[in-house]
């Protein structure tokens, strides 16, 4: 915790004083554009990876950067993507990935989850892109990885769109979905292009989206 607090003081110290008026601007309202969901994993960071300041970017985290689909019994995913639709208004929604993600690790290695059963539940939500990569074969575990990383992105988008207010607001054309995978060694960002089904470098495709 030492390095966290000397952190905190540097903020209050340093950083704060530099963006006060951004804060003081910030203190009463908020008006994100984008619903970012991705990974809990310490290595992505989407403030960083989108040098996005306070204020720009909604975020959902958490062991897969999965959103259940809606049911009736909505969970805290579900309430954080209906606000973020329907009370802030968000135009897009990025679902991000990342190579070498523990949750997809576990699910492409069978591992045994016995032991970790709130995580064995709750990786049930990626079951359609289990399926998908089981039903595949590969020349190496790692490239059966990268795959179900990618099919887990587009599980999860399609499990986005069973949501009520994102159904609506792709009906309406006033949202856009984006499924992207950040790589942890280059440093790059993949995109699916939802017209062909592939991955493409975000930075050479800047206008391809998912839906
Ligand atoms: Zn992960």
């Amino acid at each position: 915790m030492q390095e966290i607090i000397e952190g905190i003081i540097r903020f209050q110290r340093e950083v704060f004083p530099q963006q006060s008026g951004l804060f003081k601007r910030l203190s009463t309202a908020q008006s994100p554009s984008v619903l970012f969901v991705t990974c809990s994993d310490s290595r992505v960071v989407p403030e960083l990876l989108t040098q996005t300041e306070p204020g720009a970017l909604f975020v959902i985290r958490n062991a897969g950067n999965i959103v259940p689909s809606y049911g009736p019994e909505p969970g805290g995913v579900s309430a954080t993507v209906e606000y973020a639709v329907a009370v802030l208004g968000v135009r897009d929604i990025v679902i991000c990935g990342h190579s070498n993600c523990g949750a997809m690790t576990a699910i492409s290695t069978c591992m045994n989850l016995d032991h970790l059963p709130a995580v064995a539940g709750w990786l049930r939500h990626a079951d359609a892109a289990r399926a998908i990569n089981a039903s595949r074969t590969y020349d190496s575990d790692a490239h059966r990885l990268d795959s179900l990383v990618k099919d887990n992105v587009i599980a999860q988008l399609s499990n986005l769109r069973t949501h009520p207010s994102v159904a609506v607001g792709l009906v309406n054309k006033k949202l856009n979905l984006h499924g992207w995978i950040f790589d942890i060694e280059s440093g790059t960002m993949l995109a699916l292009d939802g017209r062909t089904g592939e991955f493409l470098p975000l930075v050479e495709n800047p206008e391809i989206y998912a839906v």
